[in-house]
């Protein structure tokens, strides 16, 4: 479903990502795991050209996309949760949810709706809230909800379980299980290794800017120098 090639992107000078290369089939929960600073946001942002990659190939449903408009993209399907939710804190929870549809027709927005609403039953009971007055865990469940607006097929996260409990991480990650489930693809990007891995079929390991291994989850795992670096094991 995406394949990026080659991809390479600089901030002046610094050059942040370093010819990487990545895929994610259709109906594939992908994470790709990195330190802070490893790049993983300049993955994404390269990806949706929020910010524009200085050389490189991106795919997407078999046509080249690499330098198209963000919102192109996001009208063809790919869909982002950015670093933090940035929920709109002064829109209430059900102006959110609008926004993430404003691309689409009523129609799309309105199932879009009823199926947010109803995956996650938390945002039907707040509504009329103010974003900004949700738990760091239902702002998370927010910004999701809004990204599932759009209807997309490919579904981009930037470390959805920062700054929140291992209760509610667990809570979250179900949700994408269940996204997954539905037909959803899903490609992340984690500091967070063991939670990443615990849930996606396959991961990538993103050191200073370079993929340094990639594999099945499972495999990922038990590697040794994931669990000395990542996960915190001997
Ligand atoms: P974090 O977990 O902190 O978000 P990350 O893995 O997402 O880290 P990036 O934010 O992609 O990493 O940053 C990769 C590198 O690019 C870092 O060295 C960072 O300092 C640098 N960088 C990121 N954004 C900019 C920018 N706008 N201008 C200059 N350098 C930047």
């Amino acid at each position: 479903m995406l394949k990026v090639s080659s991809l390479n992107i600089y901030y002046g000078a610094v050059r942040a990502l370093n010819n990487i290369s990545i895929h994610v089939k259709e109906k594939e929960f992908v994470s790709l795991i990195g330190s802070n600073g490893a790049g993983k946001t300049s993955l994404l942002n390269g990806i949706l050209n929020i910010v524009p990659p200085k050389s490189g190939e991106i795919v997407f449903q078999n046509r080249t996309i690499t330098g198209l408009p963000t919102k192109k993209k996001v009208k063809m399907g790919i869909s982002l949760v950015p670093e933090g939710r940035r929920v709109f804190p002064n829109m209430s929870v059900h102006e959110n949810l609008e926004m993430g549809g404003y691309q689409k027709s009523s129609k799309i927005k309105n199932r879009q709706m009823e199926f947010v609403l109803d995956l996650f039953p938390i945002l039907k009971e707040r509504n009329k809230q103010l974003a900004g007055m949700l738990s760091g865990g239902e702002q998370q469940m927010l910004a999701i909800g809004r990204a599932l607006m759009s209807d997309p097929k490919l579904l981009l996260m930037d470390e959805p379980s920062m700054g929140l409990a291992p209760l509610v991480i667990k809570n979250v990650y179900e949700k994408l299980t269940k996204l997954k489930e539905n037909g959803l693809t899903i490609f992340l990007v984690e500091q967070n290794a063991s939670v990443a891995l615990k849930y996606a079929d396959r991961g990538y390991v993103l050191e200073n800017g370079k993929i340094v291994l990639q594999g099945k989850s499972s495999e990922l795992k038990d590697d040794n120098e994931i669990k000395r670096a990542y996960l915190g094991k001997e």
